[in-house]
């Protein structure tokens, strides 16, 4: 029962009729196009757009983009159209499938420099945080039954999932998919490691968890003494991969970690949290240092919390974590926790779509919409925040510096791997004279993809280029129509000019 359109509305965060009836038809077009496909796993392919769907409502997205989960594979996989989707599910439905569906063809090399890169890329190339989130839970359920794929493939997929995805939902705030993509991945890449890192901590699990018990029942008393409401609390065991890495560092030694286990409680505001951990601290004497105030000094990504280390008196320490529900949900669901206070937001508009979700500041409680807006947006939002505020000024400034914007970019890589972008439609020689102005002077070939191509050829994003030179070649006039940048034109003009004077 379990791949039934109801299973998947009941986690839906704001239900409307509209957003059922939605959800409803992608369910339907998408189970009709999948329908003769299966899996490795022998399942019904349906199961995995399905499951993709769940994981996005499950951690809080709204039916247009749960609608588009349903939908991600369908142009890649079926007969169905590009046009069919804008006919059924409007364009921006169709914008979000199609962003998934770029996405998906960007290879990663495994090579190390490549992957700052590669995050890079998948980042510029997404367009729109949903289109992002979409494929973080694509490769969650993936991930999930990566135990069907042949052996060698499972390896360089837990890589690539470990270096660029898992990174990316860290950087989006979403620690639920964020622990789940390293747990697995852990768990394909080094599987001894992974069977051993279980072991030790097992045992260490239990232990701290009778401790913690403890502690539990002597604080919540005092909170209540003390007329502090417990929203919820938890037993947080520190996850395996970051278990192991920290391992690593402390000759792996489990009973060199303290924060095995944490203490978890949510309480209703920012001022309980501070007067719960004066409470704690009367309770139980704190370490030194290890008071982290990261409410008043969110995490880049947005994280918040107070965290403190205590001695419980009986020989052993534990991690006290405080948190308000706001904060808890958006460590659990990071941006995905803002979609769906946004539900129902017509502008499709990538940049638009983030200026809204951070209103006028994420500094200041301008929104009623957001309450816990003391923190800061990752750095990468700001800059998007900002180019959005760039296309808003005038149409003539505009002109002169659109093609400077993300969405007009493509990302290409040398052959080393460093990342270089270039304005969409760029050519090998704009590519020549972004590296150096000498290499673009003397450029005699190229080679995309280790392919030699015409200097007039347009790069794709994820291409490799290589330019080849010679002492002997020169600028000449075709140069001009090649070259998109003003950087490139510049150069050209210049030489032209010299040579002609000389
Ligand atoms: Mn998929």
């Amino acid at each position: 029962m379990r791949h039934t359109v109801e299973t998947l509305l009941s986690h839906v965060s704001s239900r409307t009729s509209e957003g059922d009836d939605l959800i409803k038809r992608a369910y339907q077009f998408a189970k009709h196009h999948h329908q003769d496909q299966l899996r490795l796993s022998g399942e019904p392919y349906f199961n995995h757009v399905f499951e993709t769907a769940l994981i996005l409502s499950q951690i809080g997205l709204d039916p247009t983009t749960i609608s588009a989960g349903l939908l991600h594979d369908i142009i890649e996989d079926t007969e169905a159209t590009q046009e069919d989707i804008k006919k059924e599910f409007g364009s921006e439905i169709l914008f979000l499938v199609e962003g998934v569906t770029k996405l998906g063809k960007i290879k990663y090399r495994g090579v190390e420099r490549h992957v700052e890169s590669l995050r890079k890329l998948f980042i510029a190339t997404s367009q729109d945080i949903r289109v992002l989130i979409i494929k973080l839970c694509d490769r969650v359920h993936n991930m999930r039954t990566l135990e069907f794929i042949p052996e060698e493939k499972q390896k360089r997929i837990a890589l690539e999932t470990l270096e660029v995805h898992a990174p990316i939902a860290h950087r989006l705030g979403i620690g639920s998919i964020k622990d789940e993509l390293e747990g697995l991945s852990f768990k394909y890449l080094y599987p001894q490691e992974y069977q051993e890192t279980q072991k030790v901590a097992e045992s260490r699990y239990i232990k701290a968890e009778q401790e913690l018990k403890k502690l539990h029942k002597k604080l919540l008393t005092e909170l209540a003494h003390e007329m502090i409401r417990v929203i919820r609390t938890e037993y947080r065991r520190k996850h395996i991969w970051s278990l192991y890495k920290k391992l690593l560092r402390k000759e792996m030694d489990i009973e060199k970690i303290y924060d095995i286990m944490a203490l978890r409680i949510v309480v209703p505001t920012v001022s309980d949290c501070y007067r719960a951990l004066g409470i704690v601290h009367s309770l139980w004497r704190p370490l030194p240092g290890r008071i982290k105030d990261f409410i008043a000094f969110p995490k880049p990504n947005g994280y918040q919390s107070l965290h403190t280390t205590i001695f419980t008196g009986e020989g052993s320490i534990a991690e006290v974590q405080i948190r308000t529900k706001e904060m808890h949900d958006h460590a659990e669901y990071g941006v995905a926790s803002h979609v769906r206070y946004k539900h129902g937001n017509s502008d499709s508009s990538t940049l638009g779509w983030i200026k809204k979700l951070i209103p006028s500041g994420w500094s200041k409680h301008s929104s009623d919409e957001i309450e816990y807006i003391e923190t800061k947006p990752p750095l990468w939002i700001e800059e998007l925040v900002e180019a959005q505020e760039e296309l808003e000024k005038p149409k003539d400034y505009l002109n002169g510096v659109k093609s400077d914007f993300l969405i007009d970019r493509i990302f290409v890589f040398t052959p080393k791997g460093d990342v270089i972008d270039l304005p969409i439609e760029s050519s090998p020689v704009d590519f020549a004279y972004y590296v150096h102005s000498d290499i673009g002077d003397h450029i005699q070939g190229a080679k995309v993809n280790g392919k030699l191509v015409s200097l007039s050829t347009k790069l794709k994003n994820g291409d490799i280029v290589e330019i080849m030179t010679s002492a002997k070649s020169h600028p000449s006039k075709k140069w001009l129509e090649y070259s998109k940048t003003l950087l490139a034109k510049r150069s050209i003009k210049q030489y032209l000019k010299e040579s002609s004077t000389s």
